[in-house]
């Protein structure tokens, strides 16, 4: 079977992917930001490196990968838009918390209904920046750097110096101005350098969430907290480090900074923090960057909204290679469309167990192990439908492999009429019943009245609507609900 291959941004190379320990793959994401829906171009990333994470654990086995993905959820556009909402009966940080809870319970229906698996660990990172129970937290990481030289404290914040790392810029190999200009750092009287970075900040209580630090209230930068929660859950260097193409400079360039700087000796930083980079190219609408003002921005449930399923989303997502631009049309979401529902009809001549195989097939790993060639990869799929279409069971049960390894579900997928009619039947009015209802219904549990709990259970059960109770991440209970088949 070939070498997996990937394309590392470090060294503008495809190269043999070399574990460090290979029964122990690690690998971090940079993930959303959870401030508002996640949009279409959120996605590209947390479905091209699901892939990734469902190709190395093909690979390396299922126990042998470790894959961190983080929420940011310490933000000056979440701490604006919490103020804006917060009663002021409950802390300033419970608002915030309730705000990045909505979004990330928003954002994990919508990632998986794009059919990717959780990752290991979803750091937030306001669990992380003052943490005596983590392995490490973001206020330990900024005291190592200050005393490995690398940072110093000034009027309340702290700042990375720049010039004391030898061989800064090494990922985005920019010249110093463009970095200057790309940065867009601020100006401030208290830098060495123009190019230092902020690691910690001061906070005003009345406005802004903070923690209490040896540089007085305050809250992290950005960057900082890729370093302190890979650091604390890959360990100093781990293998695979992605994210989308605009984060290479300055958040990759920065977050490699902090932690070469803070988990080398001083003087000597260590030589890498990941050892490949992988960045995925950006998502335009129609031709055109995507943006609120132009009117064609979309968000992952509005476009789930309008009847495409995850599965036909997820391909047309995956149709085009991770590293170039991606054009997001709707010609390309109906040609998806028509694929899966050809190779819905194939495979549904063929009984479920004849059709389920059991490992992907050499040829199409082969395609994806070449940097995630998806184009040679679809081209060894559309080979097994021709076959599958001459009833060749083999080539079925090939071809069923090849869409679970890419997390296509085709056993659920719909034509687009089906859809639609499903989608039209939830009306807006009956999901805000659907949702007061449950909320009823959890109150009631709360109060351990279980007779009102069943009662209302069973009334959405008639009316076609199953429930699910399940915990959240912080161990509140939540519920779920679904159409009855
Ligand atoms: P953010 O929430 O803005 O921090 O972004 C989360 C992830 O989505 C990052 O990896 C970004 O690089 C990626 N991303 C944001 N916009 C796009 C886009 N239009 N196309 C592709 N990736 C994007
Ligand atoms: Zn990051």
């Amino acid at each position: 079977m070939a070498k997996l291959h990937l394309h590392n941004t470090l060294t503008r190379k495809k190269e043999p992917f070399e574990p460090i320990d290979a029964k122990n793959i690690r690998m971090y994401v940079c993930g959303p930001t959870v401030y508002d829906f996640a949009h279409i171009g959120n996605a590209r990333p947390v479905i091209v490196f699901d892939v990734l994470f469902r190709l190395l654990r093909h690979l390396y086995g299922a126990d042998h990968v470790t894959y961190a993905r983080n929420i940011t959820d310490v933000d000056d556009k979440i701490n604006k838009r919490a103020f804006e909402r917060w009663d002021h009966k409950s802390s300033l940080t419970k608002a915030i918390r309730d705000l990045t809870d909505g979004t990330l319970e928003q954002f994990h229906k919508d990632v998986d209904a794009l059919g990717c698996l959780r990752p290991t660990h979803e750091p937030r990172a306001t669990d992380f920046v003052s943490n005596g129970e983590q392995p490490l937290d973001m206020v330990r990481v900024i005291e190592k750097l200050i005393a490995n030289g690398n940072a110093y404290a000034a009027e309340g914040h702290v700042l990375f110096n720049v010039p004391s790392m030898e061989g800064y810029g090494a990922l985005a190999r920019r010249p110093k101005d463009d970095m200057i200009a790309g940065a867009r750092v601020e100006v401030a009287p208290y830098k060495r350098d123009p190019m230092d970075f902020v690691l910690w900040k001061p906070s005003d209580p009345a406005t802004e969430p903070g923690w209490d630090s040896p540089w007085g209230y305050g809250r992290p930068g950005w960057h900082i907290e890729c370093s302190a929660m890979s650091g604390a859950l890959l360990g100093e260097v781990f293998d695979i480090h992605a994210g989308g193409l605009d984060l290479i400079f300055p958040h990759h360039e920065n977050e490699i900074a902090q932690s070469c700087c803070a988990f080398g000796k001083p003087g000597q930083p260590n030589p890498l923090m990941a050892r490949y980079w992988l960045h995925n190219g950006f998502l335009q609408v129609e031709g055109q960057k995507m943006s609120k003002s132009l009117g064609n921005f979309r968000t992952i449930r509005e476009v789930l909204n309008d009847g495409w399923s995850g599965e036909v989303v997820r391909l047309t997502m995956l149709k085009t290679h991770y590293r170039q631009p991606i054009d997001w049309t709707l010609k390309s979401l109906e040609e998806s469309q028509n694929v899966l529902d050809n190779w819905a009809t194939i495979l549904r001549n063929f009984a479920e167990p004849e059709v389920a195989g059991e490992k992907a097939p050499a040829e199409f790993i082969d395609a994806l192990a070449d940097d995630l060639n998806i184009s040679s990869a679809l081209a060894v799929m559309h080979g097994f439908a021709r076959g599958a279409r001459g009833g060749d069971r083999a080539d079925a049960a090939k071809l069923f492999d090849c869409l679970s390894l890419l997390g296509i579900d085709i056993s659920t997928h719909q034509a687009k009429a089906d859809a639609l009619d499903f989608q039209e039947a939830i009306d807006p009015a009956f999901e805000q019943y659907i949702t007061a209802a449950i909320e009823a219904r959890l109150a009631a549990r709360a109060a351990k009245n279980w007779a009102e709990s069943d009662r209302i259970r069973d009334e959405l059960a008639s009316k076609g609507i199953q429930l699910k109770d399940g915990k959240d991440a912080n161990g509140n209970a939540i519920t779920t609900w679904e159409v009855k088949r």
